[in-house]
């Protein structure tokens, strides 16, 4: 019995764009560093016209540019998505996310409700069959509050702005495919990977042997 038939090869997909939204205080950045430690996730750098924090490696954590650089890159077409978040720029280089999503490599993008709206308004079919949008709500504003006060990382003004921002940024959640309520964090990143998994695993991404 050795008829040919085409199995495909599970390693040869097509790569995914995961797009993560969250209130701060959600525990978003946590659950994004844990993800990008694994060597099936592509790392992009975003762009930004914030000024680098203490630690922060230029070209690693973020590429530090100018607002001018930020708008002449826009206007070059550089950008899969950009937007303001608390008064400063952020975008995510296009062309790296096609790359590595055209090596079969899957990327995790940590970007805000605009970025998100912009992806999923995109008419690419190849951005589109690979976009994955996630949300994660905190419990309550009540529990979302204790959370940022517990960090301990903002002043009692920055976690008042904070919390205005996610009564702004919650209403979009319905918006995204997947809607997480954040538990614990190991809870958290346990749903996060049985999505990831799951979409792995999807029909659609195999590419014909
Ligand atoms: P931070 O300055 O604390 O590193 O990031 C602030 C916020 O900017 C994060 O909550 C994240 O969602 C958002 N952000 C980071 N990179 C990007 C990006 O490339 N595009 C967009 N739209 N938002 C981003």
């Amino acid at each position: 019995m050795s008829e040919a038939v085409n199995i495909p090869d599970p390693l040869k997909r097509k790569g995914i764009i995961f797009v993560l939204s969250a209130p701060s205080g959600t525990g978003k950045s946590t659950i994004c560093q844990s993800l990008r430690q694994s060597p099936d996730f592509s790392f992009i750098v975003s762009h930004t016209t914030r000024a680098a924090r203490s630690g922060e490696t230029h070209g690693e954590d973020y590429t530090f540019v100018s607002e001018e650089e930020f708008v002449s890159k826009i206007d070059a077409g550089f950008f899969l998505e950009h937007a303001h978040v608390h008064g400063l720029r952020y975008g995510t280089p296009k062309q790296d996310v096609i790359d590595r999503i055209n090596e079969g490599k899957d990327v995790v993008l940590d970007i805000d409700v605009e970025g998100a709206r912009q992806i999923r308004a995109l008419k690419d079919p190849e951005i589109q069959d690979a976009l994955i949008d996630i949300f994660i709500l905190p419990p309550s504003m009540d529990e979302l509050e204790k959370r940022l006060r517990k960090r301990g990382t903002e002043s009692d003004e920055q976690i008042r702005v904070r919390l205005n921002t996610a009564l702004q940024e919650i209403p979009v959640w319905n918006q995204y495919r997947y809607t997480l309520v954040s538990e614990s964090m190991e809870e958290d990143l346990s749903k996060m990977r049985a999505i990831i998994k799951a979409e792995r695993y999807r029909t659609t991404r195999l590419l014909e042997a």
